[in-house]
């Protein structure tokens, strides 16, 4: 899994305290740091739309369908994903579960899956099908990669939806690793999620 931070809202935490204030009109109140007491409290009280104005760009690869299929759900994102239409997949990548790939009898059998699936893959091409058409017979482990924007609010909601412990391995890595680059970039803004021993987001603000 790859993830680079392509944008960030320029001074994201000091547009936050901006658009903020702009509801009390208290730009008096505003010195260098201030912005820190005050993105705490809009989330503390709940004012999170206030997080909106500002919004960051990832692009993310070497991930699975299974994660991308999960990923898009999330209607406030912008996506914009590998075309298996128009690239040729018959050299495609695959991600392999931990559980798998410790396992020799279960790597064996996948392993050999994904070869045949490879080579059918190769036959119905030379045959003349489509890349349209032969991408369904891909498995949802197939690598992918996508560019995803969003605001700040809703990166909120994902990382700790999709960082919690009822989610699903690979996308709970994904969130997590966002996280750890939100909280190196605007540390206030995500100062109430806390990565605990167990890799799993807790928030200390549940909505
Ligand atoms: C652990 C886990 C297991 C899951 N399992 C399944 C599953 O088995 N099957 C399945 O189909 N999905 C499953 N999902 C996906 C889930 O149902 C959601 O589709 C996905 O998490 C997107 O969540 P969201 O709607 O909160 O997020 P977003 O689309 O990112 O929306 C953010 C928030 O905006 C608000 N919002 C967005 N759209 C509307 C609207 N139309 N009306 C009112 N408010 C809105 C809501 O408050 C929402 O939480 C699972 C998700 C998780 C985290």
């Amino acid at each position: 899994m790859k993830i680079v931070l392509l944008n960030l809202s320029h001074n994201s935490e000091k547009l936050i305290e901006i658009a903020g204030r702009t509801s009390y009109l208290s730009f008096d109140k505003q010195m260098p740091g201030s912005e820190k007491k005050f993105i705490r409290m809009i989330i503390k009280n709940g004012h999170e739309s206030v997080l909106e104005h500002a919004s960051a760009t990832f692009w993310v690869y070497e991930i699975s369908r299974v994660l991308s299929h999960q990923f898009v759900r999330h209607r406030f994102c912008s996506i914009t994903q590998q075309s298996q239409r128009y690239i040729d997949e018959k050299n495609f990548k695959y991600i392999e579960p931990f559980s798998v790939s410790t396992n020799s009898e279960a790597h064996k059998i996948y392993v050999n899956l994904m070869k045949d699936i490879e080579k059918s893959y190769q036959k119905l091409r030379d045959i003349g099908i489509k890349k349209e058409d032969t991408r369904y017979i891909l498995p949802n482990s197939t690598t992918t990669q996508m560019v995803i924007t969003a605001n700040l609010r809703e990166w909120r909601h994902i990382i700790k939806i999709r960082g919690e412990k009822a989610a699903q391995w690979e996308i709970r890595k994904l969130v997590i690793e966002i996280l750890k680059i939100f909280k190196n970039e605007i540390p206030i803004v995500f100062s109430d999620f806390i990565i605990d021993d167990d890799n799993l987001v807790i928030s200390k603000n549940p909505s």
